[in-house]
């Protein structure tokens, strides 16, 4: 089984993060120490960025962990994860426009995770310990800010849904679906490459925003592509989940 297959596999039970749990799919202290510290230095050093952009950000899981415990923790601020889903949907913007009817091979290779889950590699998981600090422990679970900055977006991303995680009939792929569908010969590229253009532009535009003198310069449009562009890398799961739930 190659790779990509194994992405587009079931987790094991208890593995998917279920925003609403305080069980077995909740954030487990080990995730929550090791990404408290992620958030503040180590998403900047060259080996870990060039790991998530290997990988496409992280797994369904720890994406969904990375962006609520950096919201959480800084308030809703995601600079951090702008920045970095800004460089990863060039690459998908590049990987996209690389490709021609005649020449699949190079659109498949290029849309390929290259390396396994950052943390997943570390075996961070729903049963690993660690000793966050009560501050950390109490807000980092607390997953209000994910869901304000979910909902406040949704009419931004909810176009970006793919109907294979969603199980419905939208058009719009998710990578890995993309690429599931590539192999099989029957993928809308040309769609695809105007969405992940658009999600790209987007996500750009909101993470430029956070420079100085152009603060208030993005759109809920744009902040909407963050999620876009999670959901796009590696799966809608979580964030369906998050608004259904929300929503009820
Ligand atoms: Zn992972
Ligand atoms: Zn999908």
């Amino acid at each position: 089984m190659s790779r990509d297959t194994d992405e587009l596999a079931r987790l094991p039970a208890g593995h998917a993060l279920l925003p609403d749990t305080g069980g077995v799919g909740a954030i487990s202290d080990g995730e929550l120490h090791f990404l408290w510290h992620f958030i503040q230095g180590s998403i900047m050093e060259h080996e870990v960025r060039e790991s998530l952009l290997r990988a496409w950000g992280m797994c369904q899981r720890h994406t969904f962990a990375f962006l609520s415990i950096d919201a959480a923790l800084r308030r809703g601020y995601l600079h951090g994860p702008a920045i970095l889903y800004q460089a990863i949907m060039e690459r998908a913007v590049a990987a996209l426009n690389a490709y021609s009817p005649l020449h699949r091979r190079p659109i498949t290779h290029a849309l390929r995770a290259t390396g396994p889950c950052y943390m997943c590699a570390l075996r961070y998981g729903p049963e690993s310990s660690g000793y966050p600090s009560r501050d950390v422990v109490e807000r980092g679970r607390n997953l209000d800010e994910i869901r304000r900055f979910t909902l406040e977006t949704e009419a931004g991303w909810h176009s970006d849904v793919c109907g294979r995680c969603a199980q419905d009939e939208r058009r719009a792929r998710c990578r890995r679906h993309l690429l599931d569908e590539l192999r099989h010969g029957d993928a809308a590229v040309t769609e695809a490459r105007a969405q992940v253009a658009s999600i790209c532009a987007r996500v750009t535009r909101y993470a430029r925003a956070f420079r100085w003198e152009l603060r208030g310069t993005d759109t809920p449009l744009d902040r909407a592509a963050l999620i876009s562009a999670a959901g796009w890398c590696s799966g809608w799961n979580s964030w369906l989940r998050l608004a259904a739930e929300s929503n009820r």
